[in-house]
């Protein structure tokens, strides 16, 4: 394994569509989940920008100490 294979197949950085824009953001927050009677919740993400329209506050991958 070389460094130029490595970054060739460096994985993409996370990002999610804002619930609210639609654009695609790295520095997508969670503001809410749906669940599904038929699957797993779907998790809703907002862009940095939109986030402070939604309520966010502590998600199930939060963990409170
Ligand atoms: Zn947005």
């Amino acid at each position: 394994m070389t460094y130029e294979w490595m970054r060739e197949h460096a994985p993409e950085p996370f990002s999610a569509v804002c619930v609210h824009c639609g654009q695609k953001s790295s520095g997508a927050v969670v503001v809410g989940h749906v669940d599904r009677p038929s699957g797993p919740p779907v998790t809703l993400y907002a862009c940095p920008d939109d986030a402070v329209r939604y309520d966010a506050g502590p998600s199930p991958f939060d963990m409170i100490l």
